[in-house]
C-alpha cells in the first residue's frame, strides 16, 4: 500500500492537517483531541517542548515560556524595522541570527524560527502517523499568496527539519477553493475572504476548466480576531469602577484574563444573542497594598456588532482595494469563499453579503478549508489524476534601483508568472567602467521601503558618456517564483546574469543538527504514541464488546436479517481488533481503532 500523503495548513494562529480517505478530504484529529492545533510552541520547566493546546495552557501560567504567531516573521530578515514591527505585535523579542534570520528565546534557548515552525509541523506529522499507524513523510503545505521567495524557502526548510518532503507549496486561497470543490464544475471568479486570528487576506482567483489563476491578492497583516477581542477588552476595562480602572488597564495578568473571557464571549455571540462575562480578582498584583475588583456584565450581539463594526468595515476597504487592483467590480465576483474562524461571526457574513450582493459560501468549515484543500491537492499529485493546474502571480513587485533612491518596477505585483520583462537603463555617471544594478522587491516608491534581493555587476564597459552606454536589464520570473536577472551592454554585448534564489535561512550544519534532533524526538514520540494507540484500542474493545452483547440481545428479542448483520459486523471488527493488538501492529491497531470509533459513534464501519 502507498504511503499516505497529508495536507498541512501551517497557520498564524492555528494549524491543521488533513488527508483524503475514501475519496473525501477529512481533518486528522490531533492526539490532544481537537481538530486544530494552536500554532504555539513552548518549553516547560523541565526544558521539554510543548506544542499546540498544552503550550497554550502553559502560556496562561508562564507567558514567558511560549511563543506564538511566529509565522508573521518566518523567512524575513531581522532588520530594525522587523524588530519594531514585532514589538507592536508580540511581547517576546526577536533576536538576530548569524545569517540575518530572526530567532526567539525559549527558556534560555535561542531558536531559529524555522525550528519553531518545524516543531509545529513535526507535531502534525505525529498526529498523522498516530492516525494511520504508519510513517508519513510526504505533504503539501499551504502558504499565504503574498509570501515571497524567502518566506517560501523558510517554510520548506522547516518541513525538511521536521522530516517532511514537500510535494508542493500551495497558496492558501487556492487550497480553500479546492476544498470548496471549485476544481470540478465551477467556471468564473472566486473571491477568498480569509479573516483569521491575526491577519486578513483577500485573493481573487479565476477558475477556468480546472485551471486556477490567482489574479490579485491583498490584505492587512495587522487585522484579525485578536483586534475584535481587544475591542471587548477595552469595553470591559471601561466598566471597572474607579479608582481601580487604571490599575487593571496596566496589569498584564488582568488583561490576559479579560482577553480570554472576551474571546469566549465573542464565540458565544456567534450562536447566541447574549453572553455573560464574569472575571474576578482583577487589579494590580505588583503593588504591596493589593486591592482587587471584578467585572460581571452581559454583552449582547447587537452591542458587540457596534463595538466591532469599524473593524469589519476595514476588511471591506481591503476588498475594495484588491478589486481595484484586479480591475474588477464586486458584482463580477461569482462566488465568495469564507476562510478563517472569524468569518463565522454573523456581522462579518452580513457585511460581506451586502458588499458583494450575494451570500458567501459556507458549506466548508472556514477554519478547516485550507488544510482540506491541501489534502485534496496532495492526493491529486500522488495519483497524478488530472490535478488542478495552479497558476500564480508575482506576490510582490520587482524592480531596479535608480537615481534618487527610487525603484523602477519591471514586474508589478499580481502579474501572472512565468513572465519576462525588460527595460533600458543608463549608468548614473559618465565614464563608468563598471555598473552595479541593485534589484528590489516590494511596493514602495523608494529603495529604502523595499527589500533588496541582490545586484548584477556589469564590468568592462566601454568608458564614455553615460547616454551612450545603454544597458538592457531583463527580469525572468519562473512559475516557481525564482527570478533571473540579465544585464547586457547593448553596444559591446558584454553580459552578466544572476539567479536570485531565496537563501536558506540557516547554515547547513545547523539545519542538519536540528533535523537530527527532530528525528530523535519523532522516533521516541512515535513509540509512545503507538503504546497509547494500543491502550486506546483496548478501551474501545471493551466498549465494543458491550455494544456486541447489546446488539446480540436485541437480535434475539427482535430477530431480523439487519439485526443479525449488525452483530456479525461488530463481531468481525472485534476479532480483527484483537488480532491487531496481539500482533502489536501499529497500522492495524490504528485502522481498527478508527473503525471501532465509527461504529461506536453510530456511523458505518
Ligand atoms: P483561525 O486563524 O482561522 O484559526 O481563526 C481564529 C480566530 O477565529 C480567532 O480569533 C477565534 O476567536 C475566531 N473564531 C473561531 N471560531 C469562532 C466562532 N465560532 N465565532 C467567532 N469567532 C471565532
Amino acid at each position: 500500500m502507498q504511503e499516505p500523503v497529508i495536507g498541512i495548513d501551517l497557520g498564524t494562529t492555528n494549524s491543521a492537517v488533513a488527508t483524503v480517505e475514501g475519496g473525501r478530504a477529512r481533518i486528522i484529529p490531533s492526539r490532544a483531541g481537537g481538530r486544530l492545533t494552536p500554532s504555539v510552541v513552548g518549553l516547560d520547566g523541565d526544558g521539554e517542548r510543548v506544542v499546540g493546546t498544552p503550550a497554550q495552557r502553559l502560556a496562561e501560567d508562564q507567558p514567558g515560556s511560549v511563543v506564538w504567531a511566529t509565522k508573521r516573521f518566518l523567512g524575513r530578515r531581522c532588520t530594525p524595522e522587523l524588530l519594531q514591527e514585532a514589538k507592536a505585535l508580540v511581547p517576546y523579542p526577536l533576536i538576530p541570527g548569524p545569517t540575518g534570520d530572526a530567532r526567539v528565546n525559549l527558556g534560555g534557548k535561542v531558536m531559529p524560527l524555522t525550528q519553531v515552525a518545524a516543531m509545529i509541523l513535526g507535531e502534525l506529522k505525529l498526529d498523522a502517523q498516530a492516525h494511520f499507524g504508519r510513517k508519513v513523510s510526504r505533504c503539501v503545505i499551504t502558504v499565504p499568496a503574498n509570501f515571497d521567495d524567502n518566506q517560501r524557502s523558510a517554510t520548506r526548510e522547516a518541513a525538511s527539519i521536521a522530516g517532511l518532503e514537500v510535494l508542493r507549496l500551495v497558496n492558501e486561497p487556492t487550497a480553500a477553493a479546492l476544498a470548496y470543490g471549485l476544481s470540478t464544475s465551477f467556471q468564473g471568479n472566486a473571491l477568498v475572504f480569509d479573516l483569521g486570528g491575526g491577519t486578513f487576506d483577500v485573493s481573487i482567483l479565476e477558475v477556468r476548466n480546472g485551471v486556477f489563476e490567482v489574479r490579485a491578492t491583498g490584505g492587512d497583516s495587522t487585522l484579525g480576531g485578536e483586534d475584535f477581542d481587544q475591542r471587548i477588552v477595552q469595553w470591559l476595562v471601561a466598566q471597572v469602577e474607579e479608582p481601580m480602572r487604571e490599575a487593571v488597564a496596566k496589569d498584564t495578568s488582568s488583561l490576559r484574563r479579560l482577553k480570554v473571557a472576551a474571546e469566549v464571549a465573542k464565540r458565544e455571540l456567534t450562536e447566541k444573542q447574549e453572553s455573560l462575562i464574569s472575571v474576578a480578582a482583577l487589579g494590580d498584583y505588583t503593588s504591596t497594598t493589593r486591592r482587587l475588583t471584578g467585572v460581571e456584565t452581559v454583552l449582547t450581539r447587537a452591542f458587540f456588532e457596534t463595538l466591532s463594526e469599524p473593524l469589519s468595515r476595514r476588511c471591506l476597504e481591503v476588498c475594495r482595494t484588491v478589486m481595484q487592483d484586479a480591475k474588477m467590480d464586486p458584482h463580477a465576483v461569482d462566488v465568495v469563499l469564507l476562510v478563517g474562524g472569524m468569518t463565522r461571526v454573523p456581522l462579518v457574513r452580513r457585511l460581506v453579503a451586502d458588499f458583494f450582493g450575494r451570500a458567501p459560501s459556507t458549506e466548508v468549515n472556514p477554519d478547516e478549508a485550507v488544510a482540506l484543500g491541501a489534502a485534496i491537492h496532495a492526493d491529486e499529485l500522488v495519483r497524478q489524476s488530472g490535478a488542478a493546474l495552479l497558476l500564480d502571480v508575482a506576490g510582490q513587485s520587482l524592480g531596479v534601483g535608480v537615481l534618487g533612491g527610487r525603484v523602477k518596477k519591471l514586474i508589478v505585483k499580481n502579474t501572472q508568472v512565468p513572465v519576462v520583462a525588460r527595460d533600458i537603463f543608463l549608468p548614473s555617471r559618465s565614464g563608468q567602467a563598471e555598473v552595479r544594478i541593485p534589484i528590489y522587491q516590494g511596493e514602495g516608491e523608494f529603495q529604502d521601503d523595499n527589500h533588496k534581493l541582490g545586484e548584477v555587476v556589469l564590468k568592462n564597459l566601454q568608458v564614455g558618456h553615460r547616454a551612450e552606454t545603454q544597458i538592457e536589464v531583463t527580469f525572468a520570473l519562473s512559475s516557481e517564483s525564482i527570478l533571473s536577472v540579465r544585464a547586457v551592454d547593448l553596444k559591446t554585448g558584454v553580459a552578466e546574469q544572476v539567479r536570485l534564489e531565496a537563501r536558506p535561512s540557516l547554515p547547513a550544519p545547523e539545519a542538519a543538527k536540528l533535523s537530527q534532533e527532530q528525528a530523535r524526538y519523532t522516533t521516541s514520540q512515535a513509540w509512545e504514541d503507538s503504546q497509547q494507540g494500543q491502550e486506546k484500542l483496548r478501551r474501545l474493545l471493551e466498549k465494543g464488546e458491550k455494544l456486541a452483547r447489546l446488539l446480540q440481545r436485541g437480535a434475539q428479542e427482535n430477530p431480523s436479517p439487519e439485526a443479525q448483520a449488525a452483530v456479525t459486523t461488530i463481531r468481525t471488527l472485534l476479532e480483527s481488533s484483537r488480532a491487531a493488538l496481539e500482533a502489536g501492529n501499529p497500522e492495524q491497531c490504528a485502522n481498527a481503532a478508527r473503525q471501532l470509533t465509527q461504529v461506536l459513534s453510530g456511523r458505518q464501519a
